[in-house]
């Protein structure tokens, strides 16, 4: 059901639910909690170890204390069981207004009886009557926690038929509870065990949803019969080899020796390269075009954005500059007329290979041979659109590229539906980025070093995780760390900007400019390209470092360290020192990932730039693996069985014909 016709939900309050996402009543009621507060009423004694939530009423005003830019200290006197006691609360001066002289509140936190004060972590404005389980859920400034409970609430009253994903006889088998029931206590737990049984349900059914799909692509690469006919001789490929400008490394000849089976065999080749950051994927996705070129087709190397489009465009021309292949580029500003002599000398087999954005299978490309597609950085690219280029009823193969190193198991699932290399030895001679831990109070060593590298003529990435000052999460921000640097270097360093609010073509401008070394520092949230190859830049600071997931951290730090320069790496963070200390000690995304796994769960996987499908709601791969895997097995037989027609459902079969029909 639409948002509009549900009674009590307005214009603007749909504006702000679209910007989480949230467009229909569905969406609303499966948008869970991601974490869940226990507030025990408590006597003071109660909570002097632990925390634990007290009632009572305002005895004075409200005073704040500013303590310094990030920090201020609001306090009031409140009278609890006949006990007067003093109450702070840290930054949340905003609160002031609220705090009325004989308001009734609920304090969560802790009691300390030697000063008689009470730090609060939040407040509630009301009297609570028992102790509860709190949603808590990820919204935005628009939208308060008491207002999203409001619509929650509205939701779960509007008579609508709820559709449960889960096929009635597993529903029975796993004694599941009924999906009303269920969406009641994910919003609204009545006790600890419910809510585990509503919890698991969804977890189940979101995995088993995904692994139906993935189930499903599986077995439709399976039905392509069809192929293109090779014959590549394995001594053409190697005399290749041996004129490139380096040696390969075992996993990157491997990876080779994969794909050119592949091709000889008789089935359309599906497979995923994966290998971390510099691992060296593309010179084999290279000699993948020229094992294609060798039997008379085209190829196509499609990057997420121009700059990484130009980066393996020139790349390309440099390794084949021997060879007789006729290689272009095509990208946006590609201006007209070139692009009109590209579309017709694709037409007629006189260019060979091709470089764009994932744009160019939407251009009215029509190739007269097209045997390959490869598409570098595929996690972009999630299970809904993998099977895109099948369904453009093309006969070609494809390959992806991956620097999303993850553990083989997982990738065994979440890439089912593909056949995998794995690039795990790094080239020769690369040297080690240097990655070290420190405090805030540390800083200015670190400035000293920014300004050694930046004497030197080299290039420098600063990270962190907010683009603005903001009260709620008390962060660096891109903006103010500017203002800090500018000042810090007297404005004699030339320094970039970069955010997820900037239009795409500004970002891809601003990163350009800095390629060109028109500024010493970039700073910027985590949009860095994954593959951006900047081989002058020699340091990277991430501020807040313990925002981050490993996998994160080690992308980012994948940035530098692209030359024979010596690199470094400074995490800057006053917190998790010890899963910090995974990255001084390692270099290898495998064993990061895992060890990312085991701390975080999949939250990270696939780095801060999720493409939306394999974002889940509820579930996290690396808790929920056991239950992924008995998902994976038990879609596997209901999609059987709607193959056979034995069983049917109307929501399975238009997954199945959407699936079909992706573009
Ligand atoms: P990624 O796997 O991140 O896409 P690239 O393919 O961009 O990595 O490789 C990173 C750099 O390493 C490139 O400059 C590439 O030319 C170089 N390279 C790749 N393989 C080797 C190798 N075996 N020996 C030395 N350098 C290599
Ligand atoms: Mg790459």
């Amino acid at each position: 059901m639409e948002l509009k016709n549900i009674k009590g939900i307005g214009p603007k309050t749909i504006e702000h639910l679209e910007k989480l996402g949230i467009t229909n009543i569905e969406e609303l009621l499966s948008y869970y909690p991601y974490r869940y507060q226990v507030i025990k009423l408590s006597n003071l004694n109660e909570v002097i170890e632990s925390s634990g939530a007290i009632v009572g009423v305002i005895e004075s005003n409200a005073l704040i204390k500013y303590v310094k830019r990030n920090l201020n200290i609001l306090s009031f006197q409140f009278l609890t069981n006949r006990k007067l006691i003093k109450v702070i609360i840290f930054n949340r001066s905003f609160l002031k207004r609220n705090l009325i002289i004989g308001k009734d509140l609920t304090l969560i936190g802790k009691y300390n009886p030697q000063t008689n004060t009470f730090i609060a972590s939040d407040i509630k404005f009301k009297k609570l009557e028992k102790s509860m389980i709190e949603p808590k859920y990820h919204l935005n400034k628009e939208i308060k926690p008491s207002a999203f409970h409001k619509l929650i609430d509205i939701a779960l009253k509007t008579d609508i038929e709820v559709l449960d994903y889960i096929p009635v006889y597993l529903n029975k088998t796993y004694d599941f509870l009924d999906k009303k029931l269920a969406l009641k206590e994910i919003h609204h737990p009545t006790n600890p065990q419910l809510l585990k049984k509503a919890k698991l349900k969804f977890i189940y059914e979101e995995l088993f949803v995904f692994m139906f799909k993935i189930n499903y692509l599986k077995h439709k690469n399976s039905l392509n019969k069809e192929f293109l006919k090779r014959n590549i001789n394995k001594q053409d490929i190697n005399k290749f080899i041996d004129n490139l400008p380096f040696t390969l490394t075992s996993d990157q000849i491997k990876a080779t020796d994969d794909i050119i089976n592949d091709f000889n065999a008789p089935k359309r080749m599906n497979r995923l390269i994966l290998g971390d950051v510099g691992s060296g994927k593309t010179i084999v996705s290279f000699i993948a075009i020229y094992a294609n070129y060798l039997n008379n087709y085209q190829s196509v190397l499609m990057a997420p954005t121009e700059i990484l489009a130009k980066q393996h465009y020139e790349n390309i021309l440099n390794i084949f500059k021997d060879y007789n292949l006729n290689i272009k580029l095509l990208v946006g500003n590609t201006k007209k007329k070139e692009k009109e002599a590209i579309l017709e000398d694709v037409a007629q087999q006189k260019i060979d290979v091709l470089i764009g954005t994932h744009a160019v299978l939407n251009e009215e490309l029509k190739f007269k041979n097209l045997g390959l597609v490869i598409t570098d950085e595929q996690h972009r690219f999630g299970v809904n659109q993998r099977s895109s280029l099948q369904n453009k009823g093309q006969l070609v193969d494809v390959i992806y590229l991956s620097a999303t190193p993850i553990p083989r198991t997982y990738a065994l699932t979440l890439y089912g539906d593909m056949d995998t290399s794995m690039i795990k030895t790094k080239p020769k001679g690369r040297q080690e980025v240097v990655t070290d831990i420190k405090k805030e109070s540390e800083l200015k060593e670190v400035l000293t070093k920014v300004l050694e590298e930046v004497k030197l003529g080299h290039q420098i990435y600063v990270v962190a995780p907010a683009i603005e000052e903001n009260e709620d999460m008390p962060t660096h921000d891109v903006n103010t760390l500017k203002e800090k640097f500018s000042k810090a270097f007297k404005g004699l360093v030339k320094i970039g900007v970069l955010h997820g609010k900037q239009k795409p073509k500004e970002k891809e401008q601003i990163m350009q400019d800095f390629l060109d070394k028109k500024y010493s520092i970039l700073i910027s949230t985590t949009v860095i390209e994954v593959g951006i190859d900047v081989k002058n830049a020699t340091m990277m600071i991430v501020f807040n470092a313990e925002r981050f997931g490993l996998a994160t951290l080690h992308q980012l730090r994948g940035r530098v360290g692209r030359s024979n320069l010596a690199s470094y790496c400074y995490l800057i963070s006053n917190y998790e020192k010890e899963r910090l200390e995974v990255l001084k000690n390692s270099n290898d995304g495998f064993y990061i990932s895992q060890k990312d796994f085991e701390l975080r769960g999949e939250g990270d996987l696939f780095g801060s730039k999720q493409s939306g499908d394999m974002v889940f709601k509820i579930a996290n791969l690396s808790r929920d693996f056991k239950i992924l895997k008995q998902a994976k097995v038990d879609s596997l037989k209901y999609l059987e069985e709607i193959l056979k027609g034995n069983t049917s459902s109307t929501y399975y079969q238009n997954l199945i014909k959407e699936m079909d029909f992706i573009d």
